[in-house]
């Protein structure tokens, strides 16, 4: 049997094997959550498996009839991930509000899979704005209503106060690895294994997982030889461009990714209501460009997490047609500049990518440090 980080590595290889394997192991059936924010804990509390899978390396093929080539390859990846039948029988899929080209392809889903159930939930763009909250707590309150309707089932407060602790549970255990990055314990290709097991599987089987593989590698010598770098952007590449990161010696001390750190950060409060901590801790989250935070300043927030994590430089890791991304580029590495910190952008696809132009950039930017 291989051991607990090797099983991670292998399971985030493949996030459909994966999530098939734990349907048939635990008799779940599987909401799929597009990326990102929406609270699965809702979904872990009504018994599916909360799938959140951030696109795939599939290229454009089916979706090509409907989606045009000029969005990002997440949202290509998981179309071609469902209509190619991988992900096998869904109960339905939610959509949160994250994007444009989030928003325009929840139609899209529905009319392709139209047996299923897909929800929506829609977050405040203002973080900050007066009613935010409440406006958050009303939306998560019509996704119960509506996923009772479909199953028949409520969601009480005591089986949603009961996720949110395995939420936490899977966050604390996430973290604990993540920090092992620090000083050069977990590698790259581990480091994208937790993010992505994090988001895809239920939160107790990934928290067992989690745990045993940072019992595994606590023990390792820690490896400062390697660059610190802090990767930004909203994920870290395929796997071709994860395994660049290790085979060209750098060192991902923290990071900035949607599938990364703005997931897991920051837990929900128990102490209260569980629908308005579900609210409370979307409107605590890091910043990010999907959502305008005026409490907290994105680019102030990103230079305290270099100078925390002792990184020698920022990779923006951006998406091609990536729009909330690429528009807070030149005021992030504009604000890095300022603040002396060095920066390299590498531009990416899930899909079809040259590898040789990442390969260079992120070379000569690792010796420039
Ligand atoms: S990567 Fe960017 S464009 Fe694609 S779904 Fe996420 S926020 Fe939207």
């Amino acid at each position: 049997m291989a051991d607990p980080m090797t099983t991670m590595i292998e399971a985030a290889k493949n996030p459909a094997n994966c999530l098939n394997e734990l349907r048939s192991t635990t008799g779940r059936p599987v909401m799929f959550v597009m990326p990102m924010y929406f609270p699965r804990e809702v979904l872990d509390a009504a018994g599916f498996i909360p799938a959140e899978i951030w696109g795939s390396e599939k290229p454009l093929s089916a979706s090509g009839e409907f989606l045009q080539p000029t969005i990002c390859s997440l949202v290509i990846g998981v179309f071609e991930l469902g209509l190619s039948g991988e992900l096998g029988e869904l109960a339905g899929a939610v959509f949160p509000s994250t994007c444009d080209t989030v928003q325009n392809s929840e139609g899209l889903w529905a009319s392709r899979f139209p047996d299923g159930f897909t929800g929506h939930v829609v977050l405040p763009k203002i973080t900050s704005a007066k009613g935010a909250a409440e406006f958050i707590e009303a939306q998560i309150r019509e996704y119960m209503q509506e996923l009772k309707a479909r199953t028949g089932d409520d969601v009480t407060d005591e089986a949603l106060s009961e996720a949110i602790a395995r939420g936490n549970r899977a966050r604390a255990a996430a973290r604990v690895l993540l920090d092992m990055g620090l000083d050069g314990r977990l590698s790259a290709k581990e480091r994208n294994a937790v993010f992505v097991l994090y988001n895809l599987m239920p939160f107790d089987e990934f928290a067992s997982l989690a745990e045993q593989a940072a019992e595994q590698i606590r023990s390792r010598e820690p490896d400062t030889a390697a660059e610190p770098v802090l990767v930004s952007g909203m994920v870290l590449g395929p796997q071709s461009v994860v395994d660049l990161y290790d085979s060209l010696g750098a060192r991902i001390v923290d990071d900035d990714l949607g599938i990364g750190r703005r997931s897991i950060d920051p837990d929900v409060d128990r102490s209260g209501d569980p629908v308005a901590a579900l609210a409370a801790r979307h409107l605590a989250r890091r910043p990010c460009c999907t959502f305008h935070h005026s409490g907290k300043d994105r680019a102030a927030d990103l230079i305290d997490q270099v100078k925390g994590s002792k990184a020698k430089g920022v990779v923006f890791s951006r998406l091609k047609f990536c729009d909330p991304e690429a528009f807070d580029y030149p005021y992030l590495s504009g604000a890095l500049k300022g603040a002396g910190i060095s920066s390299v952008l590498l531009e990416i696809e899930l899909g079809t990518l040259s590898l040789e132009a990442v390969t260079t950039r992120l070379q000569a930017f690792l010796e420039s440090l």
